[in-house]
């Protein structure tokens, strides 16, 4: 059951060591989030140590304090450090992290399938990213910002809901937003930085749109990434998802990634169709409209499962 804002605060004040962390394959609300969680803390004076098992796009390098998030073998802990998980459902969600909650853990998240595993909690799905929350709770405490943070909340925000074009876009997510531009975000200076792409990258989209395929008369589109293509776009995949989601007619559009032979990760972005349900079936998860999961089959088998599951519910 969620706590109260005001007993967050107090939880966060009461502990000295506190390892901050989020799920794999962080996405800007995931980077984010932690980021102004850990500047936040900094200038209330406290030890907090950030923690992701897993390298990060540099899309995200102009975010200040970026430097300091370590991997999981570079952090020891013990049972008086508090653990702060954000933008994750469940301690599955932070890999090798997990080996480091060794004490009590607060989770902020805004997933529907969160699995309410921890000690303290504040879910909120109602809002569209967990910069969304994070943006409320500190006007709430009224305390310290920093341009830093507002760009980290801003970025956070701005990423999970497509630049305030999907729906999960709500007044709330827009006056957060606003609240953080008051406080030295700046719109222009995160757009330009997570747009450019190099020219590897821009010539890779060649390639990846090769393998856009499309099923049941365009209304499913999805995207392969086979090795050969990884090995031309390299592992940070996430700026083409877009590209089968735009396809005119397309309802529900899905990203299959080669991991190895028996292992496929699948992406899932929908414009009404309840894609939660289609990644929980493989024991995923994420939101009505944008889901994940990762299947122990290979990429061709993957692709066909997620095809009939989602069919079911066309
Ligand atoms: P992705 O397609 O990886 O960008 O994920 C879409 C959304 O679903 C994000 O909010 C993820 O955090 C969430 N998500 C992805 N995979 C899982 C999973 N296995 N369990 C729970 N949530 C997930
Ligand atoms: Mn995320
Ligand atoms: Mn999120």
């Amino acid at each position: 059951m969620n706590c109260s804002a005001q007993e967050i605060y107090t939880l966060l004040r009461h502990y000295d060591k506190i390892l901050l962390t989020a799920h794999v394959s962080p996405d800007g609300d995931a980077i984010g989030s932690l980021l102004a969680l850990w500047h936040w803390l900094q200038l209330q004076g406290k030890k907090a140590v950030m923690v992701i098992d897993d390298d990060i796009d540099d899309r995200y390098d102009f975010l200040d304090g970026l430097q300091y998030i370590n991997k999981p073998e570079q952090v020891e802990t013990d049972d008086s450090w508090l653990t702060v998980v954000l933008d994750a459902t469940g301690l599955g969600r932070i890999g090798q992290a997990e080996k480091l909650v060794r004490g009590k853990v607060l989770n902020i998240d805004h997933h529907i399938s969160n699995e309410h595993f921890a000690q303290w909690e504040y879910v909120r799905p109602d809002c569209a990213a967990t910069g969304e929350i994070l943006t409320y709770l500190f006007d709430l405490w009224q305390r310290d910002w920093n341009t830093a943070m507002a760009d980290a909340l801003y970025t956070a925000i701005a990423t999970d809901c497509g630049f305030f074009k999907f729906n999960n876009t709500t007044g709330h997510t827009l006056r957060m937003a606003a609240l953080l531009v008051d406080h030295g975000a700046r719109p222009d200076f995160i757009s330009e930085h997570l747009d450019a792409r190099s020219l590897e990258k821009l010539k890779a989209l060649s390639k990846v749109l090769e393998h856009l395929e499309l099923f049941d008369d365009g209304r499913i589109s999805c995207l392969s990434y086979t090795p050969e293509v990884l090995k031309i776009t390299g592992e940070h995949t996430g700026m083409y998802m877009d590209y089968a989601r735009n396809v005119k007619g397309s309802e529900v559009a899905f990203t299959v990634k080669y991991v190895s032979d028996k292992e496929t990760r699948v992406s899932l972005r929908s414009k009404g169709m309840d894609v939660n349900a289609v990644a929980a079936v493989f024991g995923g998860g994420g939101h009505v409209r944008a889901a994940g999961c990762t299947l122990d089959k290979p990429l061709d088998e993957a692709k066909k499962l997620i095809v009939k599951e989602i069919e079911k519910r066309l």
